[in-house]
This record gives C-alpha cells, sequence and structure tokens, in this order.
C-alpha cells in the first residue's frame, strides 16, 4: 500500500503533543509562519534553482531536469487542468494553499506536503507510472493541497490526531472523485484507504531528520539512473 503523509521537517516532539487533542488541534499559524523561516533548507533552494519549471496560473510545477522533465511536468498540468475543469472552486483553493508542486523521488509515498516551502512534493515514479492517471494525480494534489489548508488553520499532524487529518485529506478526494466524469478509480483508491484501520494511519511519523537528507539524496541521483 502506497501512502500519503505530510513532511512537516520536525524534530520530534517533545511530548506535549501526544498529551491529547485540546494541545494538538488549533496550533496558531504563527507556529507555522515561524517553521517557514527556519525550514527552508539550502539545499532544497539549489534543487529548485537548478530544476525546469513551468506555471499554471499562479502555481509553479517543478522537477528535475532529466531525459523525462517534459513527460513529468505535462502529466501534472494534465492533472491541474482537470482540476480546474471540473472543481474551479477547489483550483481557486489551491492555487491558495500551495505555492508549488515538485516532481521529486519521494521514497515510499505518493506524495506528501511540504511545510517549509508550502509544496506539494508529488513521487515523479508515481507522476510517470502508467497506473497514473490523471485523475489519480489529480486527486493526490488534492489530498496534499488539503493537508496545507489545515495546516494553515492551525491544525497540526501530531499522531494524536493525524488519522483524523487524513480522513479528511481522502473525503476531500472523494469529493473530487464525485465531480470528475471518470472518477470510479479515484473513488475506489480513497475508499480503499478509508477502510484502513485507523491505527495504520495514527502510527504513521511524519518524515524527520535525517530521512531529509535522504530523500534530497535520491532526487539527485536518482534521474541519473532514469
Ligand atoms: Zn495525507
Amino acid at each position: 500500500m502506497v501512502y500519503v503523509d505530510i513532511d512537516v521537517s520536525l524534530p520530534d516532539t517533545n511530548g506535549s503533543d501526544t498529551n491529547g487533542s485540546d494541545q494538538t488541534l488549533g496550533r496558531r499559524v504563527s507556529r507555522n509562519r515561524k517553521l517557514r523561516k527556519r525550514r527552508v533548507s539550502l539545499l532544497d533552494r539549489l534543487l529548485l534553482l537548478f530544476s525546469t519549471s513551468r506555471r499554471v496560473d499562479k502555481l509553479w510545477i517543478v522537477t528535475e531536469v532529466s531525459g523525462k522533465s517534459g513527460l513529468v511536468l505535462s502529466r501534472v498540468i494534465d492533472a491541474l487542468c482537470l482540476i480546474k475543469t471540473h472543481d474551479p472552486h477547489r483550483f481557486n483553493r489551491i492555487l491558495r494553499d500551495l505555492d508549488r508542486i515538485w516532481e521529486l523521488v519521494v521514497p515510499g509515498a505518493d506524495a506528501r506536503y511540504n511545510v517549509a516551502l508550502r509544496t506539494c512534493e508529488c513521487n515523479r515514479r508515481f507522476v510517470l507510472d502508467d497506473a497514473s492517471s490523471p485523475e489519480l494525480i489529480a486527486a493526490t494534489i488534492v489530498h496534499e493541497a488539503t493537508h496545507a489548508r489545515l495546516w494553515h488553520c492551525g491544525i497540526g499532524y501530531e499522531e494524536a490526531v493525524r488519522a483524523r487529518v487524513e480522513k479528511v485529506c481522502i473525503r476531500r478526494e472523494l469529493a473530487f472523485a464525485a465531480k470528475l466524469p471518470c472518477g470510479q478509480a479515484v473513488r475506489a483508491r480513497a475508499e480503499q484507504k478509508l477502510a484502513l484501520p485507523t491505527n495504520f494511519v495514527a502510527t504513521r511519523r511524519p518524515r524527520v531528520g535525517t530521512s531529509v537528507i535522504g530523500s534530497r539524496l535520491c532526487v539527485i541521483l536518482v534521474p541519473w539512473r532514469g
């Protein structure tokens, strides 16, 4: 099972986040702003600088330079066009909640939300997979944009609320599927995720520490392997 998650790029919490939802829900946006200032790494800035990109309305679509860059960008742009055509309200919301969609190697996930960069990171392999229709890619973006929206509203991703947050995001996928003329695959995937045991999601941990460096090394090395 491939999952989606959120990259808060935080060291593990100091215990306060596991003491109850009262302490985890309702975190103020100031935390997000502080985090954003602190956590956009030089490595990420460099990787973005040497990437190739296209712009769709106010949203940057970014990927590393490789022989498949054009294909990767076009598949994501097709997905965005689907959202814009069939769910324009959600598309406008995505423009407000995300700065960019970055196609790169995301170990173990189809996508994740990068808080520091206000970026939906889509797994390049998922985007290039023949089984990934524009509808599925679009629903994945909708899911991660919902993470962004919740975070901006002050709702964190600590273990106590993680399962509830994921359910909200998956239900946004379902709502999006209902707007699509061919939304069956999106609906089926979302229902499959909703059927997973709650603790499957709740015990998952955000990506932290050295795994960030490992992930970025993948970004650098994998394109050369095709
Ligand atoms: Zn999620």
